[in-house]
């Protein structure tokens, strides 16, 4: 238990974690400062709230580390390169993120973490998994890169039995302490390698999820590098390593067979070899990567005990975020789907996996991914495609290596308005029976807010087109 009075704690980021560090942690009784590069209008008004509680700000420097800082709390948009860390690091200071503190202000008694990271689908997974443990009866929450900060959640009342904890790479990079009950990395593929560094950098991130793991590390079969992060760590005695597979499942693992999901990991009755758990089509929607998703949910409440009809209503009950292959409308024809939270290339291959024959609107930020391979294996299922934003020659020049034969608008446009015109010009290319797929395998920040706004803005374009359509 550590001991807060007194401390002198720099905040780095006047964000949403890093407001609710510093209140929780000046609530404690330590000296609190948040620092920010920026001085905008709105930054100053969050400072001012903070100030009239006692909680100092400074504003328009993020660099120099503020007199008697003896810990830094970052916040997660912070590059590790951030030159207040190596401030920090020449006074020999710490630095930890939001979940580190969650994780220390945790009582004896508290609720154990269920922790999931990955690629692509760590809020998909979390929320089924929370779906799941309160199929169970459990009280529970899905918690940390989702919804409350996960600080609040911990210092809050609320007598949880168990947590769903969703983790960025970022989160636990900074979170040494922190030992889940089980955990899972979903899969692992090129991204953030701007903030990492290095794809070895990001994957040791990852893998810090599973050290200390008391029941199960879930690792993901189909993507060797999950299974060998649980091999590398450092876990108690006694905790498995528990595989899912959209195959056959092997002795300790989850799978699926003849439509069923079925669990060899945990299996309560002796005499079998295998437990049933849920039929695919409880699975919504039951693409691939979802059924992926589905079973690392179940095998992370399973080790918690769930039984076997509590992973079958939790995901019946359970309905994904908006902007997450959700189905906005059927027109002449042609369903229109909103992907719009496949902002890289390995969730965009996961979405055109789900779909025979596609329009697939896509452009926007890289982040300097290559979109070769991802185009090379969906060529064959493209009716036509739509570019738009800032790296779509990108994306026109892998097309024009690995699918000649598909047509591609290039609206030359990363104006917000090319939403309308994208989906009118993905209309004409498509024909009954076709999906129009929004999953543009690129950040949005060029043309929207953010993906949010940018999946809005197609299903608005979709509905017109349905009102002039009727
Ligand atoms: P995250 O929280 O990791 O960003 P989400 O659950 O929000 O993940 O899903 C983001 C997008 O990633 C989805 O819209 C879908 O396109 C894709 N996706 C979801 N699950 C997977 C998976 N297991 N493998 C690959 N892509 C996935």
């Amino acid at each position: 238990v550590t001991n807060w009075q007194g401390r002198n704690i720099t905040v780095a980021g006047l964000g949403v974690s890093g407001i609710s560090a510093a209140r929780a942690l000046a609530g404690l009784g330590a000296s609190v400062t948040v620092v920010d590069g920026g001085s905008s209008p709105a930054l100053r008004e969050r400072a001012e709230s903070l100030e009239t509680e006692g909680i100092s700000v400074r504003l328009g420097d993020a660099e120099n580390l503020p007199e008697g800082t003896d810990l830094v709390v970052t916040s997660p948009g912070w590059k590790p390169t951030s030159p207040l860390f190596a401030a920090a690091a020449k006074a020999g200071v710490d630095v930890v993120g939001d979940v580190e503190i969650a994780w220390l202000l945790r009582g004896p008694d508290a609720a154990p973490w269920l922790a999931v990271t990955g690629t692509n689908g760590k809020t998909t997974t979390t929320q089924m998994l929370a779906s799941i443990l309160s199929a169970a009866g459990l009280r529970t929450a899905a918690v940390g890169n989702i919804g409350t900060p996960i600080i609040d959640v911990v210092l809050s009342e609320e007598p949880y039995d168990v947590l769903a904890v969703e983790l960025s790479s970022y989160q636990l990079h900074w979170a040494p302490s922190l030992r889940a009950h089980s955990a899972v990395v979903l899969n692992l593929a090129p991204d953030h390698l701007d903030w990492h560094g290095s794809m070895e950098a990001y994957a040791a991130d990852k893998g810090r999820i599973y050290e200390g793991n008391r029941v199960a590390c879930v690792y993901n079969v189909a993507d060797k590098a999950t299974e060998d992060l649980v091999r590398a760590a450092d876990v108690e005695e006694g905790c498995r390593a528990i595989g899912f597979t959209l195959g056959t499942p092997g002795p300790s693992q989850l799978g699926v067979v003849e439509g069923l999901l079925v669990d060899r990991a945990f299996v309560e009755d002796r005499h079998k070899q295998a437990q049933e758990l849920a039929e695919v089509g409880d699975v919504q929607p039951p693409a691939p990567h979802n059924i992926a998703n589905a079973l690392a949910a179940a095998a992370l409440a399973r080790a918690y005990g769930a039984p076997a009809t509590a992973v079958r209503d939790g995901l019946r009950a359970f309905r994904p975020d908006a902007h997450r292959i959700q189905h906005i409308a059927d027109v002449g024809g042609v369903a229109y789907i909103d992907d719009s939270k496949a902002t890289n290339t390995h969730a965009a291959e996961a979405s055109l996996a789900a779909y025979e024959s596609i329009v697939w609107i896509a452009g926007g930020l890289a982040k300097g991914a290559t979109f070769d391979e991802l185009v090379a294996k969906s060529a064959k299922r493209l009716r036509g495609v739509v570019l738009f934003g800032a790296d779509r020659a990108l994306i026109r020049q892998a097309l024009a290596r690995h699918a000649p034969e598909v047509p591609v608008v290039d609206l030359d446009r990363t104006d917000t308005g090319a939403m309308l015109e994208a989906v009118q010009e993905a209309t004409r290319l498509a024909h009954a029976g076709d999906t129009v797929l929004m999953a543009p395998a690129c950040a949005s920040m060029d043309m929207f807010t953010n993906y949010n706004q940018r999946g809005d803005m197609f299903a608005e374009a979709v509905r017109e087109l349905g009102a002039a359509s009727a």
